[in-house]
């Protein structure tokens, strides 16, 4: 079964192999030669190439590392919304294992072999989590703003194949390929190990593996401090590949990563784990006083986990010692989802605005519309993944019909999110209609003039446009004239909400056209109801 019985040739056999067959049947006219530190064949030696020179800015990077808790988490802030214990403790986390591995380092320099002696216990962590809420960000976002490679893999990837020799090692080897070939570099990278909790091997839950066990003890040597082959010794193109980066002077330096500072982050959903908490915990509450209340939810409950939860769900107690910092992150709610287009700096709405850009429209989302995007996506149970799903079922025929239509604008409200098909239709119909095109681009003067006179922003919807076309074509004045005349105080109501709300954003669309003062008058009205709900009217 375990065919590392059969040994594997190394490099220099590989080499020596070749060397030999070059020379059977080409004679003296292909010189093969060999490589720096390999075993010589009788062809022509070459010089060794220099190793390449130590990269200044890893030692720049890591090995300076300087960053206290708050600066990683007030980095992550700007990405990752809520999750704020996650936050705190990753950062934690980080700061200590960096600060750990850059104190054995000094230590190194000074008394060679010293840092050997010293004694620290791993910062690893464990999240636990639903899908798609954020873990494999704050842990991507961490690794980018310290400078250290990161690797993310599923640990089913390694249960379902059946679990065979070398295969968590090409984790640590990842590592090495994402720093460019720097193992020292990769000897301080994060590895990323999702889906953990289908290594669990006990009980008769769904998705237990009996390979799970085998995974396990495979995790627990590289989360200990051990070394791996930068090259797998199974895999004869990797071998040949080395050879030949050798014989360019390119390959790695060295031939063995040691995993003693590389951090190790794993997360799971652990679905079931909320009965064995809670079983625990009710177990305690009847030897103390009864439990208040009751029906406590899975993401406080998670936070109550403990050694012996992770136990009788299934982990090895050495695999789980080497996991001491746990981390709960929370499911996200639609107004979570909510904030995390509006606010993230990484938001999906970035994405697509920057998407319709470069096809020649400028994409605007209105707040209602985000609001039925987050409200689908929830059920999605796919966390922020979800809204990718939504937003892309809505708006992928507006990007592939409207690119260099000649539309300029597309307000993506509630309306279009409501029936899309209907949308499209009504903007394409403005892409063929001439006036309404013309009308459009003097909107835009306005709504432009508006924004810089009263710092307020007008946007019509494309039915919006349609109409003002109509309108101020039957009146034989120009839609900029037409715009004008109608909203040309609308900036008093507006200020007055602004005032109220903060609002700053106002999406115009059929109603203000038809009825201007009747729309303008419900909005100042809702406005201060809103400020009323919130409390956050002053009095004037
Ligand atoms: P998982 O928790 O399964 O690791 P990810 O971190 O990969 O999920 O999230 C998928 C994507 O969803 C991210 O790339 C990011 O764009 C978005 N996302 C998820 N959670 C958040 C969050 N809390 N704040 C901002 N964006 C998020």
């Amino acid at each position: 079964m375990n065919n590392s019985d059969q040994k594997p040739p190394t490099p220099e056999e590989i080499s020596k192999k070749l060397a030999d067959f070059m020379k059977s049947n080409f004679g003296g006219q292909v010189n093969f030669s060999t490589f720096p530190g390999m075993g010589e064949t009788e062809s022509t030696k070459e010089e060794p190439s220099e190793d390449p020179p130590e990269s200044p800015a890893n030692d720049q990077s890591i090995f300076d590392f300087d960053y206290r808790p708050k600066d990683i988490k007030r980095h992550l802030d700007r990405f990752v919304i809520r999750q704020e214990e996650a936050k705190k403790v990753l950062s934690l986390a980080v700061c200590d294992h960096y600060n750990h591995a850059k104190y054995l380092r000094r230590l190194e320099t000074e008394q060679p072999g010293a840092s050997d002696g010293v004694e620290f216990a791993k910062q690893n962590v464990i999240v636990l989590g639903p899908t798609g809420v954020g873990k494999t960000y704050l842990v991507k976002h961490i690794a980018e703003l310290i400078g250290v490679p990161f690797v993310k893999a599923d640990a089913t990837k390694f249960s379902e194949t059946g679990y065979v020799g070398g295969d968590v090692d090409d984790l640590v080897r990842e590592l090495v390929k994402r720093a460019d070939g720097d193992v020292e570099l990769a000897e301080y990278g994060i590895v990323y190990i999702d889906e953990i909790d289908k290594l669990a091997t006990k009980g008769n839950m769904m998705g237990r593996d009996v390979s799970g066990r085998g995974v396990q003890t495979a995790l627990l040597k590289l989360m200990e401090d051990t070394e791996v082959s930068v090259r797998n010794p199974m895999d004869i193109q990797s071998q040949m590949q080395a050879m030949f980066q050798m014989r360019s002077g390119k390959g790695p330096k060295r031939d063995t990563v040691r995993t003693r500072h590389i951090l190790f982050i794993v997360s799971g959903a652990f679905s079931g784990m909320e009965e064995i908490i809670s079983r625990r915990i009710g177990a305690q509450a009847i030897g103390f006083k009864a439990v208040a209340g009751g029906g406590d939810e899975s993401e406080t409950l998670f936070r109550k986990v403990s050694t012996q939860d992770f136990l009788e769900y299934g982990f090895e107690a050495e695999f789980i010692g080497r996991l001491p910092i746990r981390v709960v992150c929370d499911p996200l709610s639609a107004s979570d989802l909510c904030e995390i287009m509006e606010k993230s700096e990484g938001s999906l709405i970035r994405q697509y605005e920057r998407e319709f850009e470069a096809y020649g429209v400028k994409a605007s989302f209105e707040r209602s519309a985000l609001e039925i995007i987050a409200q689908r996506a929830v059920t999605e149970k796919t966390g922020a993944r979800g809204l990718m799903t939504v937003t892309e079922a809505i708006l992928r025929d507006f990007k592939f019909e409207l690119a260099d239509s000649g539309l300029s604008e597309l307000v993506i409200d509630e309306v279009l999110v409501k029936d899309p098909k209907r949308a499209l239709e009504a903007a394409l119909a403005l892409c063929e209609d001439s006036e309404a095109q013309a009308a459009q681009n003097e909107i835009h003067t306005f709504a432009h003039h508006f924004r810089e006179q009263f710092g307020l922003e007008l946007r019509f919807t494309t039915s919006a446009v349609r109409l003002i076309a109509q309108r101020s074509g039957d009146r034989n004045m120009s839609a900029l004239a037409w715009c004008e005349q109608t909203f040309g105080d609308y900036q008093f109501g507006l200020k007055l909400i602004q005032k109220n709300t903060r609002q700053r954003v106002f999406e115009l669309g059929p109603r203000a056209v038809e009825d201007p003062e009747g729309f303008l008058s419900d909005l100042v009205l809702q406005s201060y109801y809103a400020a009323a709900e919130n409390g956050a009217s002053e009095p004037s």
